[in-house]
């Protein structure tokens, strides 16, 4: 038997959306449930596949299987295909597998020619309706099927529009529309040599073409990398039966939410337009009206929207983006989707259908992208600031985020100021998908027409991007590139703040502050929190970062690189001297200079900390990186030291390295100069004794980086010990303490059995770790990555995530050798694949004790590290 192509919707099912589309498969299910659905079938993604197959053709087979579906549609709906008396129209959508909100193409009304649109008018007595519907046909046909510029046909209905002072589409009378459509005509055969196509079936051919080749144009293209979305899944093409907004008053069409896409509110959300028809909602051509007012318009038809939408949710066990029709007062259902939702909405849903008990805590959690959170912990604007500034207007609160920026008319030249470094608003009276490029770079987007579900609002809270939409005090002049409100221009260049989560508009930049975990967020994460088994850490060198840190729900501090706190202005000065120091009486004066500083440091963690632990990496970096190498830093530093030039000249020559990278660093540089590290532990344990005085509970962890060897640690390890056991003598008080190592290189790996006998913990240092096993410099490889990476070589960048077959092996195995020789021992990750989703799945699933991130990845790495408990009990 052939292979099937075709399926009417009454064949398919919500499963069933990798062969059919997510809105295919969605239609056949809502047929299924016996909602009020119109009939048609769905040409597959199969098909579509095919159809570049055959070099962009429809071949016979398909045309053969396509006209047999026709057939029986005109037999369930008792119309015929280009009729004069009860004409068949229908709808050729688009549908792919993922949702990809306005990136292709839908064309309405086909099946309209000079002859059925009179069978229109006579069947339904409205002649204005038949040829309304006519012109939106030949438009929508021509731009989509025939790459006509929309803009040719918009000039015709503007100047039948002013010539006859009609101020809405909805005035025009049925002359004027017929006026209209022979204008249409004429600009099509201007434009393609040839008359409009009168024979339906060519329509539908033609109009099949071009949807199958609409998975392919440019913004689809940037909106599948932008969303990692497959291009070859290819789209599927729905033929649909027409039904009708534009009947008249008592008609309309709208599209809906179960609950609100930006917050997350329960309460039905969506906005409608009488007498229109597709897209006339989403387009901001009127401002649409507020869902909740079709209740007092039409009683009964808002009862049987509600009971539907909220029929759909509990089926899907998800909040549903609806599209709508009504005609002539009878209520039709033309597409559902889990609809998209700002990360804030995402986690209050989440919690409401856990609560509502529609859903478990563990599928709440599977639904919110790890990814995706980092929205919530981006800055908001400061109160404070906010009162200091001058309010330019208000618009609706369309997309949640705090953005300041230079503000930009149109698309192309904020992608080049982007490019230049610049900080963009994207200003438009509303956006269409030719936006896309500009809307990524931007920091947020403002219009002045279209509501909640305008195109720049719905890609805005794709995005996770800051939105002001629909501000109509805002007259924007894209052409002169001039926003006006009141007697006040903003010109090019001018910055303004907008508030995506007020739909306040600030003069100037207002500055931010970081935001706190509270209501549902605090709820969800205590969820994550109780599920996951890896525990989070942090890497921070400053009391700020590492408040941060804890607040986010750090299980304390993974990584404190010490090295960090060397370089501050008051210090740095000492530590020069140290290095500089020809015999250690002198380094030793010069150490003498640092340690106030570093207890102080250390203190002010440990109380930070308050009780969590802190892991604390001794110096790691070679010691010429503190010595400045530009002549007039050199001169500075020689006054400063009361010292000649040529002693710091002498000291850049023997500390100069072929090759830095492998030089003489970590524990190399504790072998040689043992008093650096133990100034260091005396700091360290000086201030613990301090705060356990002051009744403040300490838990350090002494790292020591970059090791090779058993013997090597040891050596070091005796030396810390014997000057942390004498600052406990001095003060006759005793801290617990851990020392352990980070294992950054191959050898370290292979010798993990050794090494584990002499140490507490094992932290993997994956960044060096990658480097010297790829032996690439990280800081180098960059250029020639993305090559590979352009290439097809490789996937993703060894360093942003890790390269589980390779250095995901070395620590497989290190881990269980080390194990295997100290039970006890603690095992975790502090590199910068610490907090990346796809590797925590993997350091989960080989049992580490934790991963340790960046204070503000904290958050997300819970979450992943939960996510990836579940769908390994899942499994
Ligand atoms: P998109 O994927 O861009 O939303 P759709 O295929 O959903 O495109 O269609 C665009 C608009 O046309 C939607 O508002 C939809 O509700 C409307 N529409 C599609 N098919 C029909 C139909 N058979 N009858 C009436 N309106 C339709
Ligand atoms: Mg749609
Ligand atoms: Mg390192």
């Amino acid at each position: 038997m052939a292979k099937k192509y075709v399926y009417s919707f009454k064949e398919g099912n919500k499963d069933m959306r990798s062969l059919l589309g997510g809105k295919g498969a969605n239609l056949a299910e809502m047929t299924n449930l016996n909602l009020n659905v119109p009939n048609g079938f769905t040409v597959t993604t199969e098909a579509c596949n095919r159809f570049y197959e055959e070099n962009e053709e429809i071949w016979q087979d398909l045309e053969n299987e396509i006209i047999s579906h026709l057939h029986e549609l005109e037999s369930s709906t008792g119309k015929q295909f280009g009729s004069t008396e009860n004409p068949l129209l229908v709808s050729v959508r688009s549908g792919a597998v993922q949702s990809m909100p306005g990136m292709m193409d839908t064309i309405l009304n086909l099946g309209l020619n000079d002859k059925s649109v009179i069978g229109l008018a006579n069947k339904s007595s409205n002649e204005r309706f038949a040829y309304d519907s006519y012109r939106r046909f030949i438009q929508m046909f021509s731009d989509v099927a025939m790459e006509i510029p929309k803009a040719y046909f918009d000039s015709v209905l503007d100047s039948v529009k002013e010539e006859n002072n009609r101020d809405k589409d909805t005035e025009l009378t049925a002359d004027e529309l017929k006026e209209i459509v022979e204008k249409y005509k004429k600009v099509y055969k201007r434009e393609m040599n040839e008359d409009f196509p009168q024979d339906p079936i060519t329509q539908l051919k033609l109009a099949t073409k071009a949807v199958f080749k609409s998975w392919n144009n440019q913004r689809a293209k940037i909106y599948r990398k932008l969303n990692n979305i497959d291009d070859k899944l290819g789209t599927a093409v729905n033929i649909q039966s027409m039904v009708f907004g534009n009947m008249g008053e008592n008609s309309g069409t709208g599209v809906a939410f179960s609950r609100n896409p930006a917050t997350g509110d329960s309460n039905v959300f969506g906005e409608y337009l009488m007498n229109a028809q597709g897209e006339d909602v989403v387009a901001g051509i009127r401002t649409p009206k507020e869902i909740h007012t079709l209740k007092e318009q039409m009683p009964e038809v808002y009862k049987e929207f509600e009971d539907t939408i909220k029929r759909l949710e509990s089926h899907y066990k998800d909040m549903q983006d609806l599209e709508f029709t009504i005609e002539e007062g009878k209520l039709f259902i033309l597409q559902t989707r889990n609809g998209k939702r700002t990360s804030s909405a995402a986690i209050n849903i989440a919690v409401d259908l856990v609560n509502e008990g529609l859903i478990s805590k563990e599928e709440a959690i599977m639904r919110v992208s790890p990814d995706s959170i980092s929205q919530l912990l981006h800055p908001n604007f400061d109160p404070e600031d906010i009162k200091k500034s001058t309010l330019i207007s208000k618009g609706l609160a369309a997309s949640p985020g705090a953005a300041s920026g230079k503000i930009y008319f149109t698309s192309e030249k904020a992608k080049l100021a982007a490019q230049n470094g610049e900080k963009v608003v994207i200003v438009r009276q509303e956006t269409s998908p030719e936006d896309i490029e500009g809307m990524i770079i931007a920091e947020g987007i403002l219009t002045s027409r279209g509501g909640m579900t305008s195109h720049a609002a719905v890609v805005a809270r794709g995005m996770g991007k800051c939105c002001v939409a629909g501000a109509s005090e805002v007259k924007v002049d894209e052409e002169n590139e001039v926003m006006r409100v009141d007697s006040r221009e903003y010109h090019t260049g001018d910055i303004i703040s907008i508030d995506g989560s007020t739909g306040e508009i600030f003069e100037g930049e207002v500055k931010k502050i970081n935001p706190t975990l509270s209501g549902n967020f605090e709820i969800f994460m205590k969820w994550v929190d109780e599920i996951k088994r890896l525990k989070i850490k942090a890497n921070a060198d400053t009391p700020q970062d590492a408040t941060q840190a804890i607040e986010f729900g750090a299980d304390g501090i993974g990584l404190c690189r010490t090295e960090h706190m060397f370089f501050k202005e008051n210090r740095i000065i000492a530590v020069r001297e140290m290095i500089i120091a020809k015999n250690i009486i002198d380094r030793k004066k010069a150490l003498d200079k640092i340690i106030p500083f570093q207890r102080d440091d250390f203190y002010k963690m440990f109380k930070a900390l308050n009780g969590h632990s802190f892991t604390i990496r001794l110096l790691d970096p070679p010691l010429h990186e503190f010595i400045p190498h530009n002549e007039e830093d050199i001169k500075k530093l020689a006054e400063e030291l009361n010292i000649d030039k040529k002693v710091i000249h002498d000291t850049i020559i023997e500390l100069a390295e072929v090759n830095p990278m492998l030089g003489h660093r970590g524990l190399r540089l504790a072998v040689t100069y043992p008093e650096i590290y133990r100034m260091q532990v005396r700091a360290i344990m000086e201030a613990a004794i301090k705060c356990k005085k002051e009744g403040i509970s300490v838990h350090p962890e002494i790292m020591i980086p970059l090791s090779i060897d058993r013997d090597e640690l040891n050596f070091v390890k005796k030396e810390i010990m014997e000057e942390i056991n004498m600052v406990f003598e001095e003060n006759s008080e005793k801290i617990d303490y851990k020392v352990g190592t980070m294992i950054e290189t191959p050898r370290a790996t292979i010798l993990a059995g050794e090494i584990a006998k002499v140490a507490d913990f094992f932290s993997y240092g994956t960044n060096d770790l990658t480097q010297m096993t790829y032996g690439f410099s990280r800081d180098d490889s960059g250029k020639f990555i993305n090559e590979y990476i352009r290439k097809g070589i490789f996937e993703k960048s060894p360093f942003e995530t890790l390269d589980i077959k390779g250095i995901g092996y070395l620590i497989k195995m290190c881990t269980e050798n080390g194990r295997a020789s100290n039970p006890n021992i603690q095992i975790g990750v502090c590199g910068e694949t610490g907090g990346d989703p796809q590797s925590i799945k993997f350091y989960n699933e080989i049992n580490l004790d934790y991963v340790s991130c960046s204070p503000y990845r904290v958050p997300i790495a819970r979450l992943a590290a939960a996510q990836a408990e579940i769908e390994r009990k899942n499994k």
